[in-house]
């Protein structure tokens, strides 16, 4: 098989890794960039940490910090103008997967013109934006290395997957340091997230050998580190190896593709305004269940991986793990289901075979091992609720 691998140029990882950034500017040939980030990043003095690095170094910079977390239209738009209207060569996106998002998307719309809409899976980005050097603040959504941005319409609530090189950051710094100060539920939800790229990789039906090797590594690390990081926040080591995992699942997953629970997380994250990690969180296990038949020997691979079981038990038995893990992982962290998260059931009821349909039309379901119809989608989102 020929498998295409869309990767950053370059990135910097380790912790400390932050300060690499006016060197790594320099080497990807950007002399003034547009800092990206969100107001918790602004307010909370991380903002302050890369801009005083770049006074050191000389370098200006300007500072766009109104991202939302889940981009939507309007703000990316309101990006795009900033950009339009600056002398900026570059950009920094400082934060979780929402302000890389947006500044993929601002780069995006700036280069090409036209609405974000015209970019939606599966037309093309004619033409490469701004160089972007993405700054992952939590070990999660992998967008520092991959090849989409994740982009909510305004005016219809959809989330819209837009994907291609334009949409792939040249450089990212992976620095574990900077995760530390997450609480536990964003670690939780971000970790999971994560988790769900790298098994979601896996039994994709475009897996590819590089991704299997960086899907399997992520499950090994995130598996073994996700619980002393909700335990221990100050623990370094196992932040880390989650931010390795994180990184290493946003390579596997951008080179094979996510599949039928990210196809059906996005619609109820863009309805409900569940975070993504989260809504992610509450589809796995039972997505899990239904998809396994159709793929168990890669199912009992994720289980020998993650060391719930042992090769030698066979494929049945490594598969029933798996699942019982995912249940009991949920129950550990305090995973809620849509009707303890808050959502009116009717409304989630009658949004179901809506829900179905833009799942179906992000393409995410037919990359799953076991493609479902409407119906068991919607008998899917039905089984989740309660
Ligand atoms: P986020 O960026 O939306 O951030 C959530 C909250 O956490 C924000 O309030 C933020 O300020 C805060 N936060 C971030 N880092 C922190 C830290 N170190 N300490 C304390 N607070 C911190 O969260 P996310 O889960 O990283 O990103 C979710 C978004 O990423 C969604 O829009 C999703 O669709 C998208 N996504 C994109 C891809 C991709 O490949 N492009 C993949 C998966 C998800």
């Amino acid at each position: 098989m020929i498998a295409n691998i869309t990767l950053p140029r370059q990135m910097v990882i380790g912790g400390g890794a932050l300060k690499e950034l006016p060197g790594l500017l320099g080497r990807v040939g950007v002399t003034k960039p547009l800092v990206v980030t969100d107001p918790f990043m602004r307010d909370s003095g991380r903002l302050a940490a890369v801009t005083e690095l770049l006074d050191g170094a000389g370098i200006g910079w300007g500072v766009f910090a109104d991202t939302v977390p889940d981009p939507t239209t309007d703000v990316v738009e309101a990006g795009a103008r900033l950009i339009a209207g600056g002398d900026y060569d570059g950009l920094v996106a400082l934060g979780g997967g929402s302000p890389i998002d947006t500044a993929k998307a601002m780069a995006i719309l700036a280069a090409n013109g036209g609405r974000m809409r015209d970019y939606k899976v599966p037309a093309p980005i004619p033409k490469m934006g701004l160089p972007l050097i993405a700054i992952p603040t939590t070990a999660g959504t992998g967008s520092e290395v991959t090849r989409f941005t994740v982009v909510t319409d305004t005016e219809t609530d959809e989330k819209m997957l837009i994907a291609g090189i334009p949409a792939t950051a040249i450089a990212a710094i992976v620095d574990y340091e900077l995760t530390l100060s997450m609480p536990l539920r964003l670690t939780a939800d971000t970790g999971i997230d994560a988790l769900t790229h790298a098994i979601e990789a896996y039994v994709s039906k475009r897996a590819n050998p590089f991704s299997d090797s960086m899907a399997l590594s992520a499950m090994k690390l995130i598996w073994a580190h996700l619980p002393t990081v909700c335990a221990e926040p100050g623990n370094h080591a196992a932040r880390e190896a989650m931010m390795l995992g994180a990184t290493q699942a946003g390579m596997a997953f951008s080179n094979a593709s996510v599949a039928l629970v990210h196809g059906m997380s996005r619609p109820i994250g863009a309805f409900f305004h569940v975070p993504h990690g989260l809504s992610n969180a509450m589809l796995l296990p039972e997505i899990t269940a239904f998809s396994a038949p159709a793929a168990m020997p890669r199912y009992a691979q994720c289980a020998h991986a993650m060391g719930l079981s042992d090769p030698a038990e066979g494929d049945q038995a490594a598969v029933a793990r798996l699942i019982d893990a995912l249940r009991r992982i949920n129950r550990d962290l305090s995973v809620p289901t849509p009707e303890r998260y808050g959502i009116d059931r009717k409304r989630y009821l009658e949004l179901a075979p809506t829900m179905a349909q833009q799942a179906l039309a992000s393409g995410s379901p037919g990359n799953n091992p076991r493609v479902p119809t409407i119906e068991e989608m919607v008998t899917l989102y039905e089984r989740v609720y309660a």
